[in-house]
C-alpha cells in the first residue's frame, strides 16, 4: 500500500488527508523530519506560501524534505505547495527563497485582483473526462522547464505539470469533491514504485 505524509504545518492539509485515506492509502500528518521517514510521497498543500516557507525552516522540516524529494520521494503539490516546489519566484516577498525543486517559473496571484478565485473546466492527460478546476488566488506558471511535463492548461497557461513523480497544480482538487487526479497520482506512484 502507498504511504502518503500530508504537510500539515499550515493550509488546507486535512483535505488533502481525506482524500488520500479515501483512496485507500495509509496517510499520515507531517510536522516534523522524522515523519518523512517510510512515506512514499508528500502532499504540499494550499494555503499561505509565505507561511510555509516560514514553518518549513522553523519547524526543520526544509533540507531533510528537499534531500528527500532528490532521493526520490514523490510530491502532491497543489496552489501555494506549486509555490514552494518553483525553482523561481516572481511577486513574491523578498525574504520567501522557493525550494527549487521542479523547474518552473511562477507568478503568486497570477490571476489579477478581479479573478482572484474562479473555476474552470480543464482536461487533463490520461484522464478521459473534464475535471473542475478550483482557482484561489492561484499561481500562475509563466515557464516550464525541458524536464518537466504539462499535463493540463488552461488558455496557454500550464495548470498542472509533472517532472518524473512531482506533480504539481494551481488549483485545488482536493476542493472539488472529484478524488480522480489524486488517484491517478496514485496510479503513477504505484507504477514507479513498483508498491
Ligand atoms: N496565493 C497564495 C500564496 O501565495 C496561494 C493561494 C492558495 O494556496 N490557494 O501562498
Amino acid at each position: 500500500m502507498v504511504k502518503v505524509g500530508v504537510l500539515a504545518l499550515q493550509g488546507a492539509f486535512r483535505e488533502h488527508a481525506e482524500v488520500f485515506d479515501a483512496l485507500g492509502a495509509e496517510t499520515c500528518l507531517v510536522k516534523r523530519p522524522d515523519q518523512l521517514a517510510g512515506i512514499d510521497a508528500i502532499a504540499l498543500p494550499g494555503g499561505e506560501s509565505t507561511t510555509q516557507t516560514k514553518l518549513l525552516a522553523t519547524s526543520g522540516l526544509k533540507d531533510p524534505l528537499i534531500q528527500a524529494m532528490r532521493d526520490g520521494l514523490g510530491c502532491f503539490a497543489t496552489c501555494a505547495g506549486m509555490i514552494l516546489l518553483a525553482a523561481e519566484l516572481h511577486d513574491a516577498r523578498a525574504d520567501q527563497q522557493p525550494l527549487a525543486l521542479l523547474d518552473i517559473s511562477v507568478q503568486r496571484n497570477g490571476y489579477g485582483r478581479q479573478v482572484l478565485s474562479f473555476e474552470a473546466e480543464i482536461d487533463i492527460d490520461g484522464m478521459p473526462e473534464g475535471f473542475t478546476g478550483i482557482f484561489i488566488r492561484a499561481p500562475r506558471v509563466t515557464r516550464v522547464g525541458n524536464s518537466v511535463e504539462v499535463l493540463a492548461s488552461l488558455g496557454s497557461d500550464p495548470v498542472l505539470v509533472r517532472c518524473g513523480n512531482i506533480w504539481a497544480a494551481g488549483f485545488h482538487p482536493e476542493l472539488s469533491n472529484d478524488l480522480r487526479l489524486h488517484q491517478l497520482f496514485l496510479n503513477q506512484l504505484a507504477t514507479t514504485e513498483g508498491v
